[in-house]
């Protein structure tokens, strides 16, 4: 994956402290909706530049947005750029269908600075704690009965665990 550099900026916070130097806003007074859509202008820049200098496919990642179901000031108006979608009600939801599937469950798994053991890097918090290295050892917890339970819960009712309602397994995450 390539890092563009464009003629100005290096990087976001870069174009963020750009923005905020210009328009001299207050840095603990940052309006999100304006911030947001001057990245989205600077997409077609980084477009132009990618032609210009012979680069093969260029992908933009759309945000994960905690809470999105009554909507945020972070979720881009081009629903291009985003993981979710208006309803007719004026509400959120995700674009894609969540399905009862999670191919980390069989990969990987997450350890915290304190040896808890937790199925990913969604689970911010440890609260799906499937074991304790200083108690097991990682084959252990790997094979245990509560490690078999999560996973077959996603199998079943993947919707039931919070973590795996607004993740990126199964989403369309490059726009
Ligand atoms: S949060 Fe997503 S990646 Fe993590 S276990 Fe649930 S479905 Fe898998």
């Amino acid at each position: 994956m390539f890092n563009i550099k464009l003629e100005n900026f290096e990087g976001p916070l870069d174009l963020l402290l750009y923005f905020i130097k210009r328009d001299k806003i207050d840095i603990y007074d940052i309006p999100i909706t304006q911030i947001t859509n001057e990245y989205i202008s600077v997409i077609d820049e980084a477009k132009k530049l990618s032609k210009e200098i012979g680069v093969d496919e260029i992908r933009f990642k759309t945000a994960q947005v905690y809470d999105y179901k009554n909507g945020n000031d972070l979720i881009p108006e081009n629903e291009k750029y985003s993981r979710y979608k208006k309803t007719k009600k004026g509400d959120f939801v995700l674009k894609n269908k969540l399905y009862n599937h999670c191919w980390r469950m069989w990969s990987s798994s997450v350890i915290t600075f304190d040896g808890k053991l937790v199925p990913c890097c969604f689970d911010k918090d440890a609260k799906y704690q499937i074991g304790d290295l200083h108690s097991s050892s990682f084959k252990e917890i790997w094979k245990s009965k509560s490690y078999q339970n999560f996973r077959k819960n996603i199998l079943t009712n993947r919707n039931k665990i919070d973590i795996c309602q607004n993740c990126t397994e199964g989403t369309k995450v490059w726009a």
